[in-house]
């Protein structure tokens, strides 16, 4: 007769979710209590402005997770607009995600999903990018809206 194997206490993908979970959750409490906006402020830089020094689709998404963890959603307005609009969409493909991970099945983004955001956030790039446009992030003290 054998012995019994004790089960392990977390299966890989159970432990891959509580990992995103908890890392999502630091996150969120860092945000919570660090604003973004004060250059004193720890956040990783940007690889793409570091580059070329234009604002990326994704840049201002701390400000802007910020901004909406206090309630300012004028603020997120300017932090990123497209990430703004599409958080909704991009929240939806992180719980389908989770679903499928915790059923221990792949989640595969619809091509066509995938393709339209990509398209919209290049385009969000070169908009945001042009001299001119009015919604850049506040930078520095609060309440002051930079342009530079
Ligand atoms: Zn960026």
């Amino acid at each position: 007769m054998t012995e019994p194997v004790a089960a392990p206490l977390m299966l890989g993908r159970d432990r891959a979710l509580f990992g995103e979970a908890a890392l999502a959750a630091t996150g969120l409490v860092y945000l919570l209590t660090v604003d973004p906006h004060d250059p004193r402020a720890w956040a990783p830089s940007c690889p793409v402005k570091a580059v070329t020094r234009l604002d990326c689709p994704a840049c201002g998404g701390l400000r802007l997770a910020h901004d909406l963890l206090h309630g300012d959603v004028h603020a997120a307005v300017y932090d990123n607009l497209f990430l703004l609009v599409t958080s909704p969409l991009l929240a939806y493909q992180l719980s389908c995600h989770w679903r499928a991970l915790r059923a221990g099945e792949a989640h595969r983004v619809p091509p066509a999903l995938a393709y339209a955001l990509a398209g919209t956030a290049l385009a969000w790039m070169a908009v945001r990018n042009l001299p001119r446009w009015p919604l850049k992030p506040r930078r520095g003290a609060p309440g002051l809206f930079l342009t530079a």
